[in-house]
């Protein structure tokens, strides 16, 4: 992409009717450039809606993300479960791809039997399907696991970088919240140049034009994540976040998923433009 688009996790709140088309057209009346569509509870949108909703992304110049159901664990011990997580993460893609998005993020799942090794070769076996089931329908959307904030959830930064080294088509979703939240880490300016460093020597230079990244304000405890907090409320450094990017010259889509998430996400975006360049 040619520079950072910010958005939304869903739908603003402040959208009169509610609904993905309106929310799209009111992404573009607040000023802001993206939106995730939300389908964390399942996915569920017809093809007619979705026409609708490219349509008015096309129309406004909105660029869509989507965000895969929180039922999923693709190593779970349960064939069905496995299975079924495989196909939420693959309907999303299709909906996605329906509806002209680009990238995609999922919660991968849990440690299978505590056992790292064991659950990061699953969850490679199982990626690499994903991969090649939407490479033969043709589909393009990028396929994002996202960096997970709880201790007992799969997708810590090392897991997901050596996922996307190792997976050709796998890409990070990198949530600033999430790592942050493990153990207090991640919230000055040399850690997040940190992680743009790493991803481009480990995955190239490219991916830092590609960016598919979550940021909110966050409440952690010793297991990690506990809720997600407006920027002002919490700890989070976003303005170095911010200036890293700029200073990276990043470009892709910044999703905010605070409680205020159109207010938070022109936080971010006026924080962005506020730094020359
Ligand atoms: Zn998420």
């Amino acid at each position: 992409m040619e520079r950072l688009c910010f958005g939304t996790a869903g739908i603003p709140l402040s959208t009169k009717k509610r609904g993905t088309p309106e929310g799209i057209t009111r992404v573009r009346e607040l000023g802001l450039d993206a939106m995730e569509l939300e389908f964390v509870r399942g996915v569920r949108m017809g093809d007619a809606l979705a026409e609708k909703v490219r349509m008015a992304a096309r129309k406004n110049g909105v660029v869509l993300t989507a965000h895969g159901p929180y039922y999923v664990n693709l190593a779970s011990e349960k064939d069905d479960v496995r299975i079924k997580s495989m196909e939420r993460i693959l309907n999303t893609a299709r909906v996605l791809k329906k509806c002209g998005g680009r990238s995609f993020t999922f919660h991968a799942g849990y440690y299978y039997k505590d056992d790292s090794n064991k659950t990061y070769d699953i969850m490679k076996d199982a990626l690499e399907k994903v991969v090649e089931i939407l490479a033969a329908e043709n589909n393009d959307v990028r396929v994002c696991p996202e960096v997970m904030g709880k201790t007992k959830s799969f997708g810590k930064l090392p897991e997901i970088l050596r996922l996307c080294e190792e997976v050709e088509g796998i890409h990070p979703c990198i949530d600033f919240a999430h790592l942050h939240a493990l153990d207090g880490a991640y919230n000055t300016y040399k850690e997040f140049a940190n992680v743009f460093e790493n991803m481009e020597s480990r995955l190239g230079a490219v991916e830092l034009k590609n960016l598919h990244i979550h940021v909110s304000g966050i409440e952690y405890g010793p297991r990690g994540e506990k809720r997600h907090l407006e920027l002002e409320k919490s700890d989070l450094n976003y303005r170095d976040l911010v200036k890293t990017m700029k200073d990276f010259d990043c470009a892709g889509v910044v999703i905010c998923e605070s409680p205020s998430i159109e207010d938070d996400a022109l936080l971010l975006q006026n924080e962005y433009m506020s730094l020359s360049d």
